[in-house]
């Protein structure tokens, strides 16, 4: 497109134009908003329809990880670099970005996940201004389904000083996932670095132990939407698919934590995953079947709206994402 062409495509409309759109007159005088020091982004949030299912991902903010020989327990780390170099990512921290997915399905408010809440990284912590901001009200949710017990997923639900966020909601989280987390010898016998996950299971979910609702694989737990078991990351770690008419969407939760790294090199372990070698299994599977079945994927990380589809690349896969589009 010539630059000429495009001057006069981004001429401005006619008065009438304008005043049929209701939108005040624009003198040429008016000054530009300010994008410098103190300028807000636009809120994180993004809607798309799988079928008559409505998702609205939510961003909650990103957690610069520093990168480190152990982040990915089985390269290098200049291969790690070179690939986030690759991304255009920095290679001295991975950005981690938090991405939740909110669904409308059967006349239900769903939430897979729960984001951080107040107690996560510095940079994240957004998740409930844009929670509101998509039009959502904490108090309408009536169910929350958890992928796994990692803090960035659970704390969404009960705040530092104890606050239930989310009153009316029932919580489902996978038989396996509360099996291990909330057993008091897998606790004990835990290395040290782990007993803060354990405590930090307790701390959300002691109080309101009794009500929590527990799936196995392969249920559907909300209309059109069914859990696949998706161990490695964590023991009882799981994926949905979300499907409705002919569409359907793979929800992978953690099946990777950077498509740069995880969706390029699916063999690559990262340093969150606890037995390395299941959760590659379960990556090479999960990726090898959004790909072939050419599904819509959601990652809980990947740049936001953190959607798109998964195409076969070289011995790895790439993650494409979804092209942007006003209509819902
Ligand atoms: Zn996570």
């Amino acid at each position: 497109m010539s630059l000429t062409r495009r001057s006069i495509l981004a001429a401005a409309p006619s008065a009438a134009a304008i005043s049929a759109l209701g939108a005040p007159a624009f003198a040429q005088s008016t000054p530009a908003p300010a994008a410098a020091a103190g300028a807000q982004q636009a809120p994180g949030f993004y809607r798309y329809k799988v079928g008559d299912i409505e998702v609205t991902a939510i961003n909650d903010g990103f957690w610069a990880r520093p990168l480190d020989a152990g982040f990915v327990k089985n390269a290098p780390l200049e291969e790690v670099q070179k690939a986030q170099e690759q991304y255009f990512l920095p290679t001295n921290v991975t950005p981690i970005p938090f991405t939740t997915s909110v669904l409308r399905t059967g006349g239900r408010l769903v939430l897979i996940d729960t984001g951080n809440g107040n107690s996560g990284a510095p940079t994240s912590g957004t998740w409930m201004t844009n929670f509101k901001a998509a039009g959502f009200d904490p108090a309408q949710v009536n169910t929350i389904i958890i992928s796994h017990f990692h803090g960035d997923h659970i704390n969404g639900m009960r705040l530092k000083d104890g606050t239930a966020v989310f009153p009316n909601a029932e919580v489902m989280v996978s038989a396996p996932e509360w099996g291990f987390w909330m057993d008091d010898g897998k606790m004990a016998a835990a290395p040290e670095g782990l007993k803060g996950n354990f405590n930090n299971a307790r701390r959300v979910f002691g109080p309101m132990a009794k009500d929590v609702k527990q799936y196995e694989s392969g249920k559907e737990l909300a209309p059109g939407v069914t859990t696949v078991a998706a161990p490695g990351h964590t023991p009882g770690h799981s994926a949905y698919v979300v499907s409705s008419g002919n569409a359907k969407l793979i929800l992978m939760s953690d099946t990777t934590n950077h498509p740069a790294l995880f969706v390029r090199r699916p063999e690559w372990q990262a340093v969150f995953d606890m037995d390395g070698n299941q959760a590659v299994e379960t990556r090479k599977k999960l990726l090898d079947m959004a790909a072939s079945e050419k599904a819509r994927v959601a990652f809980y990380h990947a740049p936001f709206p953190a959607n798109g589809y998964i195409a076969k690349s070289g011995s790895g896969y790439e993650f494409v994402p979804a092209q942007w589009t006003p209509a819902i």
